[in-house]
């Protein structure tokens, strides 16, 4: 059915009309066209995007292979600073309700990540889902493997009113607040003073906070390889030879008690009745619901 509609002269409009509907901005220069064999819109609307300083009204047009937004200059006809994402880049994770901030959820890429905001729970659900599916399909299409990492959620400026990683200087006039562009924390300028380059957010060097720095340009230690030392010749041995505690080595009391893999201290040394430690570790209980599309 979508490629039907890919051809249709319909869908063709519709693209040309939003390609159209971004193309007035004055310093637009970098405006992408979005006609596309096989590309189809899905569907538009306003979302409410969390940005640095407050949450925004954002035109949003869901294509089969990406996402599309912009600031809206005229409603329902002048957009400007396109932004498109590959949809088999995002990311989707559920957001809880918040006071006032209601039915949003994490757009997470390589590049960006942010929250946006729908009018309804209904209306959510259809972004959603949408999202998930067609990016599923993408990545099935371009075989494209998924990033490991994703781009900080910023932390909004409304959120921090002392810096969050020397949780001293207070923000004001003149204490601006500044963004890590690793983690997402609100910091002073102090605390990111250093500037450092993450490959899928920007070609140039970012601000990072002093932490996300340190992180970032610590020195692994080298790791070492020990020279095997040579084996000394074989001399024969009375009695039994000398070899690390294995399970048969141990008194019979305690060869019950001996569980590989569990308590690392050695059970009943003083004599006492021995007991096999702790308990084995319970399984790893599920990840909190996102979904990646994979
Ligand atoms: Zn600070
Ligand atoms: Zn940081």
């Amino acid at each position: 059915m979508v490629e039907r509609i890919a051809d249709s002269e319909e869908n063709l409009l519709r693209i040309a009309d939003v390609e159209s509907s971004f193309a007035g901005g004055v310093n637009e220069v970098f405006v992408q066209p979005l006609a596309k064999p096989g590309r189809v819109l899905i569907g538009e609307g306003v979302l409410t995007k969390m940005c640095r300083k407050k949450p925004k009204p954002r035109q949003f047009y869901l294509f089969n292979d990406i996402l599309v937004y912009g600031d809206i200059i005229m409603s329902k006809k002048a957009y400007i600073k396109q932004r498109i994402l590959p949809l088999e880049d995002i990311t989707v994770e559920d957001l809880a309700d918040d006071g006032v901030m209601k039915h949003g959820w994490l757009i997470r890429t390589p590049s960006k990540s942010f929250a946006v905001y729908a009018t309804s729970a209904s209306e959510k659900q259809e972004w959603t889902t949408y999202m998930i599916k067609y990016g599923k399909e993408q990545l099935e299409k371009t075989g494209k493997i998924p990033e490991k990492e994703n781009a900080a959620v910023w932390t909004p400026n409304s959120e921090a009113s002392i810096c969050m990683n020397c949780r001293k200087t207070q923000f004001s006039l003149l204490k601006r607040k500044h963004h890590c562009r690793k983690c997402g924390s609100v910091v002073c300028k102090s605390c990111s003073s250093n500037k450092y380059l993450i490959v899928a957010v920007s070609p140039r060097p970012q601000r990072v906070c002093d932490t996300c720095y340190d992180k970032l340009t610590a020195v692994r230690p080298p790791i070492v390889i020990r020279p095997v030392p040579p084996r000394p010749p074989a001399i024969k041995t009375i009695g039994r030879p000398v070899s690390p505690l294995q399970h048969t080595d141990l008194p019979a009391d305690l060869r019950a008690a001996h569980v590989p893999n569990s308590s690392p201290h050695l059970p009943g040394v003083q004599g006492s009745t021995a007991t096999t430690g702790q308990d084995p570790a319970p399984p790893p209980t599920a990840s909190p619901a996102s979904s990646h599309l994979t």
